[in-house]
């Protein structure tokens, strides 16, 4: 039974509710009260994979949301489920496991299936819940080769379902601010970005170093997110790439997967991005964005999920200005990113980051490979429009 909801309601109750500001006006102003939608009207999740990013992100984040609330877990664990369930509030006739995942169908409470499994889970249960009739909000990377993510994109068009991929940078609001200025060239044309995404991983057992479930190492993890936010900060799609790959040799951790990936795209406005993920160093997250007329600006922190710091260096007065600018309290990532998926199911738009947009990252993946392997530069298909593969982008809260 498909979920079925009048498109275009008008949510008049999360109008914001105003507060008399107590400082000056020259102050930085404080956003407006959190005005959530009544229980009853938010999307209903049900939330697949109960591992370390559902619990320790994705559910508490539900407790943020405006929009959303989770109704329904998905899990091999049923003592695990169950506690969850009862620290959530979901009863435990919306438990389900994998075998009997497809009778979602028959809990009108689902409208959306939130799939937080390894990569190379998330094909079939995209497709099982479009055809359960719920829409799909999809982890990343989307899946682990290009003809997979085609069909899951296909199954959810057939099946009149939304797909949105979790990417969920381009819903938090220091990296919007980044691809603002880039976009209106605040310190002139931004002709260099440098990216790191890098993490010291363990186990060599866990299901991250295995390609089966994977779909490779420190790139289709890590590296989507140097390659992703890169494309969003331009709007722009490369054209081309050269990589190099290392893998430290007879280190356990990496039999199947790579561990290393250095590699450049090249856009068609000439932006260059410089990119390196590693799953063998310290911890280290961040980007920057050269401009060509006196400054430059990127973020710290800039995919993890919290304590990211805006960072500009321009000059005024023939000095060298460094600043942390601050927007005050962070919003959290994951709460942005599920209430815009709620959003587009409430008011039945595209979501901004669709199944086109994690599609397209598997066939830059695939070129960085292509190319490390021949050493040579590959070539993509030259897209000219930008902001190619986006929907209807997020309301500013
Ligand atoms: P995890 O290993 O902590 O959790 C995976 C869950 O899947 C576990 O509960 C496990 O029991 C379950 N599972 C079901 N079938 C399985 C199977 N055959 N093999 C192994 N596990 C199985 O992983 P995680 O870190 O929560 O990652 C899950 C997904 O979320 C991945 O796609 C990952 O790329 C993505 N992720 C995204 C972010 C982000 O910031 N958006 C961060 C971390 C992970």
């Amino acid at each position: 039974m498909k979920s079925e909801r009048k498109s275009g309601s008008k949510i008049k109750e999360t109008q914001p509710i105003k507060i008399k500001p107590h400082n000056v006006a020259s102050e930085r102003q404080a956003g407006s009260a959190h005005s959530p939608l009544r229980p009853e009207r938010r999307i209903g999740y049900a939330v697949v994979g109960l591992g370390r990013l559902a619990l320790m992100q994705i559910l508490p984040a539900m407790t943020k949301c405006k929009y959303s609330k989770p109704v329904a877990l998905v899990s091999r664990d049923a003592q695990k489920a169950k506690k969850v369930a009862l620290q959530y509030g979901i009863p435990e006739t919306s438990i389900y496991d994998y075998e009997h995942f497809d009778d979602i169908k028959n809990n009108p409470e689902i409208e959306v299936v939130y799939i937080v499994l390894p990569n190379s889970l998330h094909e079939e249960y995209t497709i099982r819940a479009a055809k359960a009739g719920k829409h799909v909000l999809c982890e990343k990377p989307m899946s682990t080769s290009i003809a997979s993510a085609q069909r899951m994109i296909d199954v959810c068009k057939t099946n009149k379902r939304k797909l949105m991929i979790a990417y969920r940078i381009q819903y938090e609001p220091i990296n919007r601010q980044c691809m603002k200025w880039l976009r209106e060239e605040k310190f002139g044309k931004v002709r260099l970005i440098t990216s790191i995404n890098a993490q010291n991983i363990g186990d060599p057992e866990q299901w991250r170093l295995k390609k089966a479930l994977s779909g490779g190492g420190s790139l289709p993890d890590i590296g989507i997110y140097n390659i992703n936010t890169a494309r969003f900060l331009l709007g722009e799609e490369p054209e081309s790439v050269l990589s190099s790959i290392y893998t430290t040799p007879k280190d356990p951790r990496f039999t199947e997967v790579e561990e290393a990936v250095m590699f450049q795209m090249f856009f068609p406005g000439g932006t260059i991005a410089n990119c390196t993920c590693s799953y063998g160093v310290h911890e280290s997250r961040h980007y920057r964005c050269y401009g060509d007329k006196g400054g430059l600006f990127g973020v710290a922190n800039a995919f993890a999920y919290g304590g990211l710091r805006l960072e500009v260096s321009h000059v005024k007065d023939n000095l060298e200005w460094n600043a942390q600018p601050s927007f005050g309290a962070e919003k959290d990532q994951f709460a942005q990113e599920m209430d815009h998926m709620s959003q587009c199911v409430l008011n039945d738009k595209i979501p901004y980051t669709p199944g086109e947009e994690g599609l397209q990252d598997l066939k830059i993946m695939e070129a960085i490979y292509e190319s490390a392997q021949s050493n040579k530069l590959v070539k993509l298909e030259r897209i000219t429009k930008l902001d190619a593969f986006r929907g209807t982008p997020p309301k500013k809260d």
